[in-house]
């Protein structure tokens, strides 16, 4: 176990807070709101999956016994956060004219390659919502006689029914307010759907037989279920340690799940003992997300010739309760950087003969920095004087490499410079080609033959090849984005 002690920032008293499991025994529990597979995840939700796997991986590095469960929502994730509009998953089968099973099919293998892409280590249990549906109604029956009323719509939750509903969120202030649309007949604005009855005369693809009608459960139900069937259950009752989402889920979506966990259980306590949110990525626009069409997915940087863990490192440059701007250039000085460590790699592994030892002072520096929130912005510049240590040994260099890597996931042990030189799924020329023309365009210039040099540069140029005269790195090209 690493010495420094982990202190984390809990959403629900706004603090740091020094960390140790509930049940040293269970180990370290946590889940992680996952994707609603209605679209493929634009780069903003990654985020969020780069910094669960931060935390995963800097719990398992210090010792802690982990269990980890991401639920896939394939139910109940409505358009708005609003308990009026249309279930994004039914949307989007209606305007691709396919069953809702094959869009979440297709979604939710989509995302498993993102997070394989980027190096995210895959949870204990991937949990799907609809695999859930009996537990769901369990618990709503529990809780409906003390909390709950019915409407024509469906059933909601009373939120004025358990303690300090909304506490998590802060203030409640107008933004948060004008977000949550009326519903005829709700008794608080807050108040929120727990099973939404189907409409008289029409039949949804997802909707299943309850107490309350036909329908299908409310959004925020999943993740209570399902935190407390993985969670809580299995560990004979109470809390579990960790909770997290995005930013925008303060507002809404956990302030709800833990009324309903406080609902179930008949007390005050929220259901997890520390709540974590990382912050948004935005671009110029604003909020990236994926109602407003135009976003930027992991596949879309690989096609323009970006390896995708150049965007793992620029999440890691970022604390991630920092905003983070996405843009073309942040994303290319990201990658000019991963190059900069992999050939600096390259050079100590070839001056390294055999195993070396890691210095302790160099893991413990990078302990504290992360101990500190998960602070990758701090320990990244750790690793590059540590790579530059000229008094330690290059084994013991890369020996000490391996423990950064294993908390950054950045896999600089094993990627080469050819893996890191995707070629742009759009180009027209193959690598030999590229190679070809740049060697023929080094013969011009070296008979001065520049108007020649000019012309392969732009025919590069027109194919998406970007030449790089003089790249401190030597690398002579590089996709244009
Ligand atoms: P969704 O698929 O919409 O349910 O979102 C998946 C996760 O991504 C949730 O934890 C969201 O809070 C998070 N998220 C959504 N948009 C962004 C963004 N622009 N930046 C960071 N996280 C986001
Ligand atoms: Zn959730």
């Amino acid at each position: 176990m690493h010495g420094a002690s982990l202190h984390l920032y809990n959403s629900l008293t706004r603090s740091l807070e020094a960390f140790a499991p509930l049940d040293p025994e269970a180990g370290v529990r946590v889940y992680s709101c996952g994707p609603t597979v209605y679209n493929y995840a634009h780069l903003g939700n990654l985020r969020a999956y780069v910094f669960t796997d931060t935390l995963s991986r800097v719990l398992t590095w210090k010792g802690y016994a982990l269990t980890h469960v991401i639920n896939i929502t394939d139910v109940g994730h409505l358009t708005s956060d609003a308990d009026a509009g249309d279930d994004k998953m039914e949307a989007a089968a209606r305007s691709q004219a396919k069953s809702i099973w094959d869009i979440a099919a297709h979604y939710t293998a989509a995302f498993k390659a993102n997070i394989a892409d980027l190096n995210i280590r895959e949870p204990s249990r991937w949990s799907v919502a609809t695999d859930h549906i009996g537990e769901m109604l369990d618990f709503a029956k529990k809780i409906a006689p003390q909390h709950c009323y019915e409407l024509d719509t469906g059933l909601y939750f009373d939120s004025t029914t358990v303690p300090d509903y909304g506490k998590l969120a802060g203030s409640q202030d107008d933004a948060r307010e004008s977000r949550i649309e009326a519903v005829d007949g709700k008794r608080h604005p807050q108040d929120f759907a727990i099973w939404r009855k189907s409409p008289p005369g029409e039949q949804r693809q997802m909707e299943w037989d309850s107490p309350w009608g036909k329908g299908a459960p409310g959004w925020h139900l999943e993740c209570s279920v399902m935190s407390h069937k993985y969670l809580v259950e299995p560990f004979g009752g109470g809390q579990f340690d960790i909770h997290t989402g995005g930013i925008d889920h303060r507002e809404i979506h956990h302030p709800n799940e833990i009324a309903q966990n406080q609902a179930f259980c008949g007390c005050a306590d929220t259901g997890a003992h520390f709540w974590l949110h990382n912050n948004f990525l935005v671009d110029r626009q604003g909020k990236m997300s994926k109602s407003k069409g135009g976003f930027t997915t992991l596949q879309s940087l690989i096609d323009a010739g970006v390896h995708p863990l150049a965007y793992r490192l620029l999440c890691l440059q970022a604390h991630y309760r920092s905003e983070l701007e996405f843009s073309a250039e942040n994303l290319a000085a990201a990658l000019t950087r991963l190059k900069r460590l992999v050939m600096t790699v390259a050079a100590l592994k070839a001056k390294a003969g055999g195993e070396g030892t890691a210095p302790e002072p160099w893991i413990k520096r990078l302990d504290e920095a992360l101990s500190d929130d998960l602070n990758t912005p701090k320990a990244l510049p750790i690793l590059d004087e540590l790579l530059a240590e000229k008094a330690l040994s290059p084994a013991d260099r890369l020996a000490a490499l391996a423990a950064f890597d294993a908390v950054l996931g950045l896999n600089l042990l094993t990627l080469t410079r050819d893996e890191l030189r995707l070629r742009p799924a759009a180009a027209t020329l193959s690598p030999q080609d590229i190679d070809a023309r740049l060697g023929e365009r080094k013969e011009a210039r070296l008979v001065k033959d520049f108007q020649r040099s000019d012309t392969i540069r732009d025919e590069l140029v027109a194919a998406g090849v970007d030449v790089m005269d003089g790249d401190p790195l030597g690398w002579d090209w590089k996709p244009a984005l």
